[in-house]
């Protein structure tokens, strides 16, 4: 492929200040390094719930050498820039080591888009690198405030799932630091075990200092995008079908609290970037953010608001097919326009469930995980339907496999939400399904197990001074 054109900047390697300031420090002990001071300050998951307290939280500084992370507390979690929806970036009682302050880039090679950086650095500053530079993420999630860390602990997928796989098989090493101070460099030839079970590894298996990650390319900042209404859920099929050949991003919103046989009504997206590098009078660079201030009162989201806004959407859209070409941003991230959205679920925060289920059964199941919501008055406002190719990744935890994915949000209300989270979770074992880690504030053990049969395998490879209010929870 040729370059694009669309910047004159020639730039062939961007650097930070030279090497990660623990690259000096390599042979020095960390146990000489002075551990940081803990700050009181909490941290939260994105869906707010459950709230927990922890011991404290360690920043590290790239400014600084690399603590003794034992010297720390018997109990670590790294912890990013928090959009997890629940526990798995939490650690009741333990420490958090914040990783955020670790944003730079380290090399970035545009000839080849194979980028360097340590693990804080979030995917929002990449798309700032790279795209005026003609490369793109290989896969990214709903939001680009994730950070490479935790895109790679959660083996993130995207709306290209079906043809690029997950986050970690477009990651070429990493340096990983254990508690007892070991540095391991992982990659699919080196440490390889490490480096299977760090990818999907939920932070478990040690702090990820810096990693590699391979760009693809791109000739513009825009997207051609289709929105497609369908009626059902074997018409998302069809459109699902006939997209994942020809498109590299596929996804659907559904009307979650349609009945009969509107089922899984909802709009189909699927997108390819676009060719032009620039469009005159258009400007490819995202919006403003704009933030919600308050908390929402808990009583704005209800059935009724919930059924009304899902059916104003739905039919928001008045012709079948709509084709736009508009910048990225807006495609692949419409809720990080809005900052602090989460806070439209009140105080007692939201829970968010995703499953991906088998699609010999799909049908039947999700059918049965739709109704089972909507009969419960508590509709979801962001329902996502999509399929999973079979792309494998090389993570030993990896949620993603062969099957379509379903992602429902929930306002907390107390014991009758996780009862009806529960409910959904039995007839995802049923048939066969997984729950995803990264959403999830409330599996059971009995789910856990089921989703992940070889977790024991994997439990092998936990640093043994960190954990997780997840792990404790599900491994009992
Ligand atoms: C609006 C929205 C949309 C989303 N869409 C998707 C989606 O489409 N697909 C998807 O897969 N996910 C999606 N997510 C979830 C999100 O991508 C993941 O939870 C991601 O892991 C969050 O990264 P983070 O930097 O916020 O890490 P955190 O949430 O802070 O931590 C996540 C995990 O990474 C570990 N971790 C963080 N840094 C390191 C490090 N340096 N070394 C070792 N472990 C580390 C933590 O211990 C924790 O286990 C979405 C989240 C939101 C809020």
């Amino acid at each position: 492929m040729n370059r694009p054109d669309f910047s004159s900047e020639d730039v062939a390697v961007v650097s930070g200040q030279g090497a990660p300031v623990w690259e000096d420090a390599a042979t020095r002990n960390p146990a000489q390094s002075p551990a940081p001071e803990l700050l009181t300050a909490n941290r939260q998951s994105w869906g707010r719930y459950p709230s927990v307290a922890h011991a404290g939280v360690a920043e590290l500084s790239r400014r600084q050498p690399l603590p003794d992370l034992a010297a720390l507390g018997p109990s670590l979690l790294p912890h990013g820039l928090g959009r997890s929806y629940g526990d798995s970036c939490l650690n009741e009682g333990g420490v958090l080591l914040d990783t955020t302050s670790l944003n730079r880039f380290i090399a970035f090679d545009a000839t080849t888009g194979l980028l360097r950086c340590e693990s804080g650095v979030s995917l929002a500053q990449i798309l700032d690198l790279g795209v005026p530079r003609g490369w793109f993420l290989p896969t990214t999630p709903g939001t680009k405030f994730v950070t490479v860390g935790g895109a790679i602990a959660n083996d993130i997928h995207g709306k290209n799932h079906h043809v690029a796989g997950a986050f970690g098989r477009h990651v070429t090493c990493f340096e990983l630091l254990r508690s007892d101070g070991q540095r391991y460099l992982c990659s699919p030839n080196e440490n390889v075990d490490l480096y299977r079970a760090t990818i999907g590894g939920m932070g478990l298996t040690g702090l990820i200092l810096w990693a590699e990650v391979q760009l693809r390319p791109i000739s513009g900042p825009y997207v051609d995008m289709e929105s497609i209404r369908f009626g059902s859920l074997a018409e998302f099929f069809e459109v699902s079908e006939e997209s994942d050949r020809a498109c590299e991003y596929t996804m659907a919103w559904i009307d979650c609290m349609a009945a009969g046989a509107q089922v899984g009504r909802g709009l189909f997206m699927r997108g390819n970037h676009a060719w032009q590098p620039r469009i005159p009078g258009r400007t490819g660079t995202p919006r403003r953010l704009l933030s919600l201030p308050i908390d929402l009162p808990n009583w704005v989201l209800n059935g009724a608001s919930v059924r009304a806004f899902n059916a104003l959407h739905y039919h928001a859209q008045l012709l079948k097919r709509v084709r736009k070409t508009i910048p990225y941003d807006p495609f692949f991230y419409p809720l990080d326009s809005i900052g602090d959205w989460n806070k439209m679920y009140g105080r007692r925060g939201f829970l968010q469930h995703q499953c991906v289920l088998p699609r010999e059964t799909a049908l039947q199941s999700l059918r049965s995980i739709l109704e089972t919501g909507a009969k419960s008055g508590e509709g979801s406002f962001l329902a996502v339907l999509k399929t999973f190719g079979d792309v494998k990744s090389p993570g030993l935890m990896s949620f993603p496999r062969p099957g379509v994915t379903l992602a429902l949000d929930f306002a907390f209300k107390g014991e009758k939400t996780l009862r009806l989270l529960d409910r959904i979770d039995e007839i995802v074992v049923d048939h066969g399904g997984a729950v995803y880690p990264a959403k999830d504030a409330r599996m059971s053990p009995k789910t856990f197990e089921a989703s992940f049969p070889r977790w024991r395998d994997f439990a092998g490879f936990i640093d043994p001074n960190f954990s997780s209010s997840f792990w404790r929870r599900v491994t009992g």
